[in-house]
């Protein structure tokens, strides 16, 4: 990258390029990389843990980060310098431009997006471990989903049973959407009560390593009408059909489609708006976005979710979302909650 941008090094401020690049579990610290070293620099607080987590040439100490990483570059005798546009603070941005005129700062978006799209045999390790936990942990509490719990309770109970399984920390603020809060696609748990005959779409997902997990399951309590059992059907043949359809050298707009189309169908078209997926690792979302809009092959070693739902305003919605892995000739899904039609008992 270095060479074919014509740079003399780049800078990684962000904390999961960090993490990736040079081990390091801090939130606050710069890796700079040329053609021949690499230097961590960080303030006090993590010098400690940096010594002992970064694979760098050289671990250092700043004062103050701006000044720390332009005398760094000046003694380098560098000058052209990469930066992730996307997470770097403006401000910031400012201070290395005001900080050494003669410096140029170049902004790299789209060249840093596969930087961790693939992942190693270690990532998908700690990505399954991650879903594991989601399994065990819905599994404990599903007996507590019945009429009355509120939505808000029920992703509380998920959340501790999460952490008490070694889960590091949520993934986001979970959804809990029920009845017609479920035609909100982000519908955060809220004081809502669970009534018989809703459908509930359960959104949760945890830490493990720094790797996250995403899942998302719907559930009926109790007896639902025609209606919503032929959205829940139609959603999970379209999630069955895109996976079906992933393996390495098929475009993600493509698995897309494959899902999108079966909706369109169905004649819930209008009610499918958002990306088939994207991708997850040391971000719950990242590189690769799976939508009509992508421009991505899929390539063995890339983990994505696939996660269909329709949302019919004012009366339901449902979605279901698993992570896959894409192999040498197909797909491995490393969520484990079974998506089949499951009525709980009222
Ligand atoms: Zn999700
Ligand atoms: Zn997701």
């Amino acid at each position: 990258m270095l060479a074919c941008c014509g740079l003399d090094c780049l800078v990684f401020l962000d904390p999961a390029n960090l993490a990736y690049l040079c081990g390091f579990s801090g939130t606050d610290g710069v890796l700079i990389v040329t053609s021949r070293e690499s230097c961590f620099l960080t303030d006090s607080r993590y010098t400690t843990q940096a010594r002992d987590e970064v694979a760098a040439s050289e671990v250092g100490e700043y004062a103050d980060k701006v000044t720390g990483v332009l005398d760094w570059l000046r003694k380098a005798g560098i000058s052209r310098v990469g930066f992730e546009a996307a997470t770097l603070p403006y401000a910031t941005a400012m201070r290395f431009r005001e900080g050494a005129p003669g410096f140029e700062w170049v902004p790299l978006d789209q060249e840093l997006k596969p930087l961790r799209g693939s992942k190693d045999a270690g990532e998908v390790d700690a990505l399954g471990r991650a879903a594991a936990l989601n399994s065990a942990a819905l599994a404990e509490v599903l007996p507590r989903l019945t009429p009355g719990i509120s939505e808000r309770n029920f992703a509380l109970e998920l959340e501790f049973a999460l952490k008490r399984r070694g889960g590091e920390e949520k993934a986001f603020d979970f959804i809990v959407a029920s009845g017609r809060r479920g035609a909100m696609p982000h519908g955060v748990a809220s004081d809502k009560l669970l009534a018989a005959g809703d459908l509930v779409t359960i959104d949760f997902g945890t830490r493990v390593n720094g790797y996250h997990s995403d899942e998302t399951v719907t559930l009926a309590l109790g007896m639902i009408d025609d209606r919503q059992r032929r959205v829940f059907d139609t959603v999970l043949a379209a999630h069955d059909r895109a996976i079906e359809g992933i393996r390495p050298g098929v475009p993600l707009r493509t698995i897309d489609a494959l899902a999108r189309g079966y909706i369109d169908d169905q004649g819930f078209g209008e009610f499918f708006g958002h990306g088939l997926g994207h991708g997850v690792g040391l971000e719950v979302h990242e590189f690769p976005v799976v939508s009509p809009r992508s421009e991505t092959i899929a390539e063995e070693g890339m983990v994505f979710t696939v996660e269909p739902g329709i949302y019919i305003p004012g009366v339901c919605g449902v979605r279901i979302e698993d992570m896959v892995v894409v192999t040498a000739d197909g797909c491995r899904v490393l969520t484990q909650i079974p998506k089949q039609f499951r009525s709980l008992p009222v």
